[in-house]
């Protein structure tokens, strides 16, 4: 075993492998299951960002109408309580994605993620969300040189599209945030941030509730049919009859066996430092505390929390048979890489520093990268999701058009290509779990050992994925 890695396990030694959002706050109480059989106008399953933000949308669109959202297990059970929550503009992962995926409607799809962005913030506003929002922006750094010509891309790309974002050179980044392998940065510093996930997944649960949403914990969907003018639900102790259903279930996909074929359950991982000390943060600067990502596919992302913690993630791993299940992490050992990464992004820090929670979420990938939807039972039953990496404010907008899509209101939105057609397919198992794991170690490999691996990752870049060399 190397130094650095006895290192990154000594440091992992008094580790809590459970999201240090939802352990920080502590448990609360769970709102009852559905005990009898009931019906409602609208039905949304999974108590994730998205399945929250569909049901207040429909409540705050029309009060009068029932609506009613069950979840398997707890509220913010899923991605939605462990993301790095860096909050971006973009509602379509960024804007060089967007301009990858659909090259004809950047310009509308950046107005409307402003546009989505000032929503999110009027609503945090309206109904007085406590969840620790900064408005530090956005910052993507180039690891070494490699990545300078993507920074640069963005930032055209940011100005084209009227953002405030500016370029900042080598000794410019560094002025930021003090780590020697920052090479370049653009920052994006309007509309965007981190958020404390915890605190506005439980306080979104809260307006829901406020707002009249009947909502059921420990309660999930096991299956559907079409039956009269609605959809039957059926869950472990009752039956729902519902107008119209909202899949909210992201990566697990749960709601219809087709809807995993173009979206992967892809896992990804976070630690999080003890509070840095008064000394500690004047050794890494960050007194503008933007969210942090750089320009890789086996990328690493960055933040700070309230009390000054160092949130670090990345690592995408990939589990047999689209399995979400966090049990996978939590021990030390798949977090060793990541904080040899977290060591040589800020090496002033690595024999002081001790890491006090660890956790991995699931990803709902797709080739896209972006919300797309599913259509099922004559429309009346849609999936909403694939956030990927970028979701916690992108989820608003996703379910917004996710309802009108149910509702068959003709907005403009509904007409743009992300709401009519669908990312490709993903092939099943087991190429898909092969190709993952093939995958991760060419890139993983790729930079000390080339050779196949640069033929290898074209082809799943021909597949429709966008990593990159
Ligand atoms: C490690 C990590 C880091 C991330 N970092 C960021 C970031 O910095 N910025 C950002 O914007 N996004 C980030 N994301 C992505 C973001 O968290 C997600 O896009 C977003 O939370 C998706 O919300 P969701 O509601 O679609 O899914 P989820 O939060 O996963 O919710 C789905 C819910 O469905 C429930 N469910 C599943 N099956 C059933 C069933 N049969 N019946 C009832 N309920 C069911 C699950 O229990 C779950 O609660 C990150 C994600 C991860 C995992």
């Amino acid at each position: 075993m190397t130094d650095s890695a006895q290192q990154a396990l000594t440091a992992l030694a008094d580790t809590r492998f459970t999201t240090y959002w939802l352990d920080s706050l502590g448990p609360i109480e769970d709102q009852p299951p559905l005990g009898e059989d009931t019906d409602c106008d609208l039905l949304v399953v999974g108590g994730g960002f998205c399945g929250l933000w569909g049901a207040i949308q429909a409540k705050q669109q029309d009060p009068a109408r029932d609506v009613v959202l069950i979840e398997a297990k707890s509220v913010a059970n899923g991605a939605s309580g462990r993301p790095a929550a860096i909050m971006s503009t973009s509602v379509m992962h960024g804007i060089d994605n967007t301009e990858r995926i659909f090259p004809d409607d950047v310009a509308e799809l950046e107005r409307l993620g402003q546009e989505n962005m000032d929503g999110f913030r009027a609503t945090i506003e309206e109904f007085g969300i406590d969840c620790d929002i900064e408005w530090g922006g956005e910052m993507k750094v180039s690891i070494g040189d490699e990545g300078l010509p993507t920074v640069d891309e963005d930032h055209a790309l940011y100005l084209k599209y009227g953002h405030d974002a500016v370029r900042l050179d080598r000794d410019g980044v560094q002025a930021e945030i003090h780590s020697p392998i920052f090479h370049g940065a653009t920052w994006s510093r309007q509309r965007s941030g981190t958020v404390h996930p915890g605190k506005l997944v439980r306080e979104l649960k809260r307006v829901a509730l406020e707002l009249g949403v009947r909502l059921y914990e420990n309660t999930p969907h096991l299956r559907n049919s079409k039956s009269g003018n609605g959809i039957r639900v059926e869950t472990p102790r009752a039956g729902i009859a519902a107008r119209k259903v909202l899949l909210a279930t992201n990566a697990w996909a749960a709601g219809h066996a087709h809807i995993s074929r173009r979206v992967a359950a892809i896992r990804d991982r976070i630690v999080v430092t003890e509070p840095l000390t008064e000394a500690q943060m004047q050794k890494v600067g960050w007194q503008h505390r933007q969210g942090i990502y750089d320009t890789r596919t086996q990328l690493n992302y960055m933040r700070l929390t309230a009390d000054n913690r160092i949130l670090f993630g990345g690592r995408l791993g990939y589990f047999y048979g689209n399995n979400t299940d966090p049990a996978h992490d939590k021990t030390p050992a798949p977090y060793v890489r990541l904080v040899q990464s977290f060591y040589r992004t800020f090496p002033q820090l690595a024999d002081e520093i001790r890491f006090s929670h660890a956790w991995s979420g699931p990803i709902g990938l797709t080739t896209r990268m972006a919300v797309h939807y599913q259509k099922y039972h004559d429309g009346d039953m849609v999936f909403a999701g694939g956030y990927s990496g970028f979701g916690v404010t992108a989820s608003r907008f996703g379910a917004r058009v996710g309802l009108a899509l149910l509702d068959r209101r003709d907005i403009p939105e509904t007409g743009m290509q992300f709401a009519l057609t669908v990312p490709d397919y993903i092939p099943p198992e087991p190429f898909r779990w092969i190709g993952a794991q093939i995958t991760m170690y060419a890139l993983d490999t790729l930079d000390e050992k080339g050779g196949w691996r640069k033929l290898w990752v074209r082809m799943v870049q021909k597949m429709g994925f966008p990593i990159t060399l």
